[in-house]
Order: structure tokens, then sequence, then C-alpha cells
């Protein structure tokens, strides 16, 4: 047995067979014509054919992943259709005298290696999507076009990467998973796995491609990415359980599906998700979550070399927003220092960092830095139900601020001609004790409030959360915290704020019913806790007890 770690994308398990990803046709030959014109019209039928694919393929993943994942397709069909690349092939048939193929294959090279090399995020996307395009047009001009399985087992298809157009038109009663060698998580293929409900490891690296061969056995386990390839029978017998506590979540999502999250009272919950980054809403959406209670903006900035310009946040921002069509989306604003330091912040080294510099104050501080990003939220509450909301607050002036600021930033927009939506919300973090102590001044000032409890325990229990040796100090259910959450659920509801738990807390379903008589109008948790706690719900009755 070998074992290979890639990373887990769509959190399930398969067992079974190898099957090696091949591409009909892949190998371009430079070859001399005599007949540019008859070169220039494979270069057309090509195209054409290639648009009736990919129209077919928009319409599959309109059915399998929603609106917002398919508009990549329409994008490669405007792609075919670029003035400037279809120049190139014209051109490079034209005066290099050389078959359509080979002039595909140079103007894919040229114009990905372009896109590669720009600065913004999403150009350098266009990378992929060109050599995607390119490719599926060399396979038109050869009858050949991209193959998967031929045999009626369900398989683990094994590629060294797979474009987003590849990804979704693997006939998923063929596929039991998929690997790849390599490519990132937070590829649009990755997102597709996600939202096709396919379990699926990305990056298991070169090695893991060259020691296995069609047939092999393999177990993929898309929660921890690990791969096994040839596993013992221990291992089988592990991963067996595995898939059948996967299959009985899945139960519990068939069952929910759809369905309001009442107590048996008739209260109802709104039970959100929390992620850190585009990449996760695949899995907000396979958990059937109502919104995102805490997208936490900061791994943007984290993930990233310098600052994220307001466009790539914008790209960012809009992506979850126009893929949770509707469902409410509240993106926190940037809270770095304490334990999530970046370099290009260039921030000085704190004796306290968790008691210093960080999140809110950075913003009030650096204007620039807020202004940018809350442009880049401003301009995409056009695109969706958004909520903003701004972390380790304590006091009413730096609430007064941050609003001060987003309507500044508002208006600079309306002056600009840009749209954004007057419904959205503002909301602060419930995370320090003061502000809990003062949620009755900060209420009226916002439309919601979200306790973080991770902080708030922190500091209500003078705790440092990073510090392992105090975990044995540290009583999550102490009633000081909870304390501090019934204050300020008390005092968002008397000022007509709704009152939210982003923190883990949330997830602890000992205390759901706790919260629920607070008056706790939404619970927000990490995606695997979402039916659990929507089942938990519905099995309380506030009006006994
Ligand atoms: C919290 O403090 O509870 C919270 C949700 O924020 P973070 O864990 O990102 O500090
Ligand atoms: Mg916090």
């Amino acid at each position: 047995m070998t074992v290979f770690q890639g990373k887990g994308v769509y959190g399930a398990v398969a067992i079974g067979k190898a099957s090696i990803f091949s591409r009909g046709g892949a190998d371009v030959r430079r070859e001399s014509i005599d007949d540019p014109a008859k070169e220039l019209e494979r270069v057309e039928a090509a195209k054409a054919l290639a648009v009736e694919q990919l129209e077919a393929i928009h319409d599959k993943a309109l059915k399998e992943v929603g609106e917002a994942n398919a508009e990549i397709f329409e994008i490669h069909i405007m792609m075919l259709d670029d003035e400037d690349y279809n120049d190139s092939i014209r051109n490079i048939i034209e005066t290099q005298k050389v078959n359509a193929e080979y002039a595909v294959a140079v103007t894919s090279d040229n114009f990905a290696e372009m896109f590669a090399s720009m600065d913004d995020a999403y150009m350098q996307a266009r990378s992929a999507d060109v050599k995607d395009i390119s490719n599926r047009l060399i396979a038109c001009m050869s009858e050949g076009g991209s193959g998967s399985s031929e045999s009626g087992e369900k398989m683990i298809v094994c590629a060294d990467d797979l474009a987003p157009s590849e990804t979704v038109s693997l006939d998923k009663d063929k596929v039991l998973a998929f690997v790849t060698a390599f490519g990132s998580s937070n590829s649009h293929t990755a997102i597709l796995a996600r939202n096709m409900n396919i379990p699926a490891v990305i990056g298991a690296g070169e090695e893991f491609l060259k020691s296995i061969s069609d047939g092999d056995m393999l177990i993929v386990d898309g929660h921890t990415g690990e791969i096994y390839v040839d596993p013992d029978e221990d291992t089988v017998k592990r991963y067996t359980e595995k898939q059948e506590a996967d299959a009985k979540k899945k139960q519990l999502l068939q069952e929910l599906k759809g369905k309001e999250n009442i107590t048996l009272d008739g209260t109802k919950i709104n039970v959100y998700a929390n992620i850190g980054g585009v990449a996760s809403i695949g899995s907000v959406l396979a958990n059937d979550a109502g919104g995102i209670g805490l997208f936490r903006s900061e791994f943007l900035y984290l993930e990233s070399e310098d600052y994220p310009t307001e466009e790539q946040q914008f790209t960012a921002y809009r992506k979850v927003l126009e893929s949770m069509a509707g469902k409410k989306v509240i993106i926190r604003t940037l809270d770095i220092g304490a334990d999530k330091q970046i370099d290009y912040f260039k921030l000085d080294k704190e004796d306290n960092p968790a008691l210093g510099f960080r999140a809110i104050r950075i913003c009030l501080t650096r204007p620039e830095i807020f202004r940018t990003q809350l442009r880049a939220l401003y301009r995409a509450s056009a695109f969706g139900n958004l909520g903003i909301m701004f972390p380790m607050i304590t006091s009413v002036s730096e609430v007064k601020k941050c609003l001060a600021m987003c309507e500044e930033v508002k208006k600079e927009l309306q002056s600009d001609g840009i749209k954004y939506s007057e419904d959205t919300e503002i909301g602060i973090m419930i995370e320090t004790p003061a502000a809990a102590v003062i949620s009755d001044k900060l209420a009226p000032l916002v439309d919601f409030f979200s306790v973080g409890t991770n902080d708030l325990t922190q500091y209500t229990l003078a705790c440092d959360r990073q510090n392992a040796k105090l975990e044995s100090f540290v009583d999550t259910h102490h009633e000081a915290v909870l304390r501090l959450i019934e204050m300020s659920a008390k005092n968002a509801h008397v000022n007509g704020a709704w009152i939210g738990i982003c923190g883990e807390l949330g997830a602890d379903l000992t205390l759901t019913e706790t919260f629920l008589r607070m008056g706790i109008d939404e619970l927000s948790v990490s995606p695997p806790y979402v039916l659990p706690l929507r089942e938990k719900i519905r099995s309380i009755d506030l009006k006994q007890g």
C-alpha cells in the first residue's frame, strides 16, 4: 500500500479502480501546407463544432452546478470569437503556411503566457481557459475530443490536471471520484468538483501519476486529501465505515433539503455557514446552508503576495454573492493581526498581539486599505444579498467611524455612476466583553450583531486562544460568556437588531437550546456542522421546560 497526499476538495470517500484520463489527439505536429484557405476553413468548421459542444457543456453545467459556475463556458464561447485570438491563428497559417492545429497550438501558448504574466488575478485565470478552448479546437479538427472511461464500471479518474470543461464533461454515472496530480484547491475545477458532489483530491503530485496504472485499486479520501494505492484490508475496512457515515449524512441532507429550520413550537432560526474563501462555497451549497454568516475576508489578503486590489476583491465577493443566489452573505472586513500576520502589512512586533493592533484598529488607522475593501464590497452588493460586518469592536466611536466610511464610499460610487445595493445590512461582531457590555448603545447603530465566541471567550476568561497550555482553564460554557451573549441578545432585540453567533460555540449542540432560549436568531457554523445543527433545531421545543 502506498499513500499520497493531495488537497481534498470535496469531502467524501471513494473506493474503486483507477482510470487514467486521456485526451484524444493532444499531440500537435507542425506540417507545411499549400492551401491556407483550406486550413482557415478547417478552423471555422472546428469553431462551429466547439461552440456546439460548449453550449451542451454549458447546459449540463447549468443543471448540475448552477448558473454562476456555468458562466465560465459562456466566456469560453466568447473567447473562441475573440478577434486577437482569431487574427493570430489566421496570421500564422497564412504567413508560415502551416497546418491549422499547429497555428492554434502556438496561439494558445502565446496567449496563455501573456495572460499568466498579467497582474490581475482574473486575467491570470484566463490562461487556463485559453488552453482549454484551444485544446477543444484542436480536438474538433481531428474528430477526436476528450475522452473518459469507456467501461461500464464506475472508475476513479486520475489526470495530470483537468480543465473546467473536462471536469463538467465527466459522465457522473461513470466517475466515482477524481484525482489530479496538479492544480490548486481554489481553481475553477475544484469549485466545480464541489458543486458536482464528486469526491475529489487535487495536487496529489507527479509521483502519484507515475506510480499508478489503469485498474489499480484506490481509496480517495476527499475529506483529508489522502489517496491509498493498493490499500490493505484494514484500510479498506476503515474507509468502508467512513463511507457509511457519509451515506448517513447524505440521507440527512435529503431529509432536510429545502426544509425550514423551525423548532417544534414554530420558532424560525437561520442556519448559515462560515467560510474562508470562494473555494468553500461548494461545501456551503452541499450542506444546504441558508446563507453565509461569516466570510473571513482576511484569507484573501493572506493568500496574496501584496494588498489585493479593489478589482480582485470585487471579483471574489461577487462570485460568492452570485453563487449564493440571493441568500444572505455576511462578509467580515479584514481581521488580521494577532494570530493572522501578513508580511506586506509590515506590522510591528508586539508583546501582546491578541491585545494589539488588529482588525478594525488597522482599518481605522490605515483608511486607504479600508476604503479599497469597502468599495469592493459595495460594488459587489449589487450582485446579491450582502451584509458587511466589522470585527473587534469595543466602542461606539469605532462603529460611528465605520459607518461614516461606508457613507463616504457610497457617495463616491454614486458620483462614479457605479451601482450598489442600499439594502446592504451593516453589523458588528460582539467578540470583546466591552462590546457586549455596551451592546445597548451599539445596537441602535447597526442592523445586526454576530457573536464571535472564540475571541469573546479568550478576552472574557483572559485565556490566550493560541496557548495550548491553557486548554484546561478554558470553560467554553463559562457563565460569564453566556451572560454576555444573553445581554447582547436582549439589547439587540430591544433596539430592532437581529443577533447571530458565528464563533465555534454556535456548533456546540449541547448549547443550541440555551442559545435559542436567549433569542439568538441565527447560527453560523463550519459547513460540516450545518446539517446536524439543523436536525437539532427541529427537535427543540421552546414551549417546554
Ligand atoms: C470569533 O472570534 O469567534 C470569530 C468568529 O472570529 P475569528 O475566529 O476569525 O477570530
Ligand atoms: Mg474573532
